[in-house]
């Protein structure tokens, strides 16, 4: 078997009051047309980046709801996790070129990976393309099978995307945020559209009174007194760590107490990140005024939290981008956001709310320095990004998304009875 990621519980109830009630009571009838239903999703690693963030939050719902869902993640060496990067690079249209040694890694490891796989579940959900080949190498042990798509792929690295292609061709049924992402000469036509969404009850962003999260910034030695910006981010060159620095220089030359932090962490598969960390640390040395913190110091989600708070800027100056769901999570708490007008992004901040996009070092240094110096304006813009993340980006919107496709797909083609076999894990919260 793979390794399951375990989570404590969630109470979806908890929910009533946050996030608007009709999408609530959407999600409890679907749930219980489904209850019984038994769903696996399966992706790389169980931290760092988006879409760990969301199952953490989004299993252990699923399993309230009377869904009984697992969380694996699949096994693979430092080459597989080279060759999945440069692939998942590729598919957002970096260039690159892939041996017939990286193939057959590729599909040595999906091909063990997929015989672990049991077929205990009605729906396989497979998260981006290190997992992806599974139901074409391993069979569909009964499930259905759904690729969800968090990145970019509306123009894919050729080579990299014929490579892909045909295993795609095995799913049931394909979700990606935007129908602008959808790769050309897509395998399957049962696409759905979903945006991801954060949980306004996580350790990252619940509200954290003022005091303490001064005391956990102070603690790791930003000064609270001075004005901050922040960006926050996987060490990733589609988020331009670089730029930042650049931009936030430019700003400095008007605002000379202004701190930089850059805040990261290092995933699993994830080998580029560390030498996108090294050109941060090169770039930064000896500047007192920037702070580079990683998850390996223990910066983590309050930390997260803390810096998305209290910030007079959030900045996320992706130039190629899944959704970014720090741009929520910074929104949720009311702070202005100056972010790359990339992927899923805009639809976070449209025209007058959040904050301001931007397509430059140039822009963003613009943006940056008006804000800080129209704080009314800045707090306004941060108080409507709060409310469009509490009517769009919470998870119970997600969840709704979810079960509308698997009742859609069961509607298709009903499940055997084994399919809504009783519940094992765990009841409903009342
Ligand atoms: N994150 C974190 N610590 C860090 C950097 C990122 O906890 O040092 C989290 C961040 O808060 C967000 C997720 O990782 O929840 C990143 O998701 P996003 O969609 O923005 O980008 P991805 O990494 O998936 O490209």
């Amino acid at each position: 078997m793979l390794d399951l990621v375990d989570l404590g519980k969630r109470s979806f109830s908890a929910y009533r009051g946050i996030a608007p009630d009709a999408q609530l009571d959407e999600v409890l009838r679907l749930a219980e047309r489904l209850r019984g239903v038994r769903c696996l999703h399966l992706n790389a690693t169980p931290y760092g980046g988006g879409v760990s963030e969301l199952l953490r939050s989004g299993v252990p719902l699923l399993n309230d709801l009377g869904i009984v869902t697992d969380w694996q993640i699949i096994r693979g060496d430092e080459a597989f996790f080279h060759i999945t990067k440069r692939l998942h690079n590729a598919l957002q249209g970096a260039p690159g070129e892939f041996s017939e040694l990286d193939k057959a890694t590729y599909l040595a490891h999906s091909q063990l990976n997929a015989s672990h796989l049991s077929d205990d579940y009605d729906f396989i959900i497979v998260h981006d393309p290190q997992p992806a080949a599974l139901p074409m190498l391993g069979g569909r042990k009964g499930a259905r099978w759904i690729w969800r798509c968090h990145i970019d792929t509306s123009r894919p690295n050729p080579q990299a995307w014929e490579f892909l292609r045909p295993f795609l061709g095995a799913y049931d049924a394909a979700i990606f945020t935007l129908p602008e992402f959808i790769p050309p000469r897509f395998p399957i036509s049962h696409i759905a559209i979903h945006s991801p969404a954060i949980d306004p009850l996580s350790p990252k962003n619940l509200t954290l009174p003022e005091d303490l999260a001064r005391h956990v910034l102070s603690w790791i030695g930003v000064r609270t007194t001075r004005p901050l910006v922040t960006q926050i981010s996987r060490f990733d060159p589609w988020k331009d760590p670089l730029g930042v620095i650049a931009a936030y220089r430019k700003v400095r030359a008007h605002i000379p107490n202004l701190q930089l932090a850059m805040v990261g962490s290092l995933a699993l598969d994830d080998p580029e990140g560390w030498d996108v960390y090294r050109q941060i640390r090169d770039a930064t040395a000896n500047d007192n005024f920037i702070h580079v913190f990683t998850n390996l110091v223990g910066v983590g989600n309050i930390e997260v939290n803390a810096f998305q708070a209290l910030s007079d800027v959030v900045i996320q100056k992706s130039i190629r981008e899944g959704f970014g769901l720090v741009v929520s999570e910074a929104l949720w708490k009311g702070t202005p956001v100056v972010a790359g007008r990339a992927g899923g992004i805009p639809l976070q901040m449209p025209e007058g709310t959040g904050g301001i996009l931007v397509d430059s070092v140039e822009e963003c240094a613009e943006a940056v320095l008006h804000l800080l110096q129209h704080p009314q304006e800045a707090q306004c813009l941060g108080e409507q990004g709060r409310e469009h993340v509490r009517q769009h980006f919470l998870v119970p919107r997600l969840l709704l998304d979810f079960l509308r496709l698997l009742d859609s797909l069961v509607h298709e083609k009903p499940l055997a009875p084994r399919g809504l076999a009783v519940v094992h894990h765990s009841s409903p919260s009342p």
